[in-house]
């Protein structure tokens, strides 16, 4: 299996704290990787780096064994809208838009005609177990249905990764355990790889690999032969 996203001796200190310690990283083709470790233990810190939104202080990212880490800061946000996903815990879809139009967001920042993009969203809607919900706003969603809207606009420009951070965190256990099977389903299927952050056990068990960080470090790995 081919390495798609690396991190190599990731540091990153802040006054109070260092929040990794030297971790190394990597994250495969169509694989899902799942960190987990207690709360201020460097989790989102190693997200928010391996998606180049944190710059490390020492080390190394790759994206397809090309360094990212040290690109500027408009290259990088071009590089995150072309190449990666993003699903965060709530929030993050625009409550004026209806839930086609949020989906097609990315791909009309990327300059498609939104007649074009709202047609390649939608084709995301029965996958997820949205369909008919194409015009509803975000305000008319249950939360678990927002998270399968926020998953649809985290796929629909077909990035190389998808992160996730708390993905269930607001939700409802079963309507959680839907939410992550869809995520790693979905994604896989579409050939992306995953990273997501999650404090739940049962969450992260839907990965094929997870990583165990502690202080900064890593602690340790479990390694699925096949995902459940
Ligand atoms: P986790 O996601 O595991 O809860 P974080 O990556 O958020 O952990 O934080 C790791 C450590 O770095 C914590 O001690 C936290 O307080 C510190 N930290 C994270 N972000 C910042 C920041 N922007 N400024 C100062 N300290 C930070």
């Amino acid at each position: 299996m081919g390495t798609v996203l690396s991190g190599l001796g990731l540091v990153k200190k802040y006054a109070s704290a260092t929040a990794l310690a030297g971790v190394d990283v990597a994250v495969g083709e169509r694989e899902s990787l799942a960190i987990m470790g207690p709360s201020g233990s460097g989790k989102s810190t190693l997200l928010h780096t391996l998606a180049g939104i944190i710059r490390p202080d020492d080390g190394q990212v790759l994206l397809r064994g090309e360094r990212i880490d040290h690109w500027g800061e408009n290259r990088l946000s071009a590089l995150r809208r072309r190449r990666f996903g993003f699903v965060f815990q709530s929030g993050q879809l625009l409550p004026e838009l209806p839930a086609e139009e949020n989906v097609a967001l990315p791909l009309m920042l990327e300059g498609m005609l939104r007649k074009h993009a709202v047609a390649r969203a939608r084709r995301w809607f029965a996958p997820l177990g949205l369909e008919g919900l194409e015009q509803r706003r975000p305000g008319q969603l249950s939360g678990g249905q927002a998270q399968r809207v926020a998953i649809a606009r985290a796929l629909v420009a077909e990035p190389d990764v998808v992160f996730a951070d708390e993905p269930t965190g607001a939700l409802d256990q079963s309507t959680g355990e839907e939410v992550v099977r869809l995520l790693t389903s979905v994604t896989r299927e579409q050939g992306a790889s995953l990273v997501m952050v999650t404090h739940d056990a049962d969450v992260a068990a839907h990965c094929d690999r997870i990583l165990q960080v502690r202080d900064g470090r890593v602690h340790g790995h479990i390694q699925y032969t096949t995902a459940p």
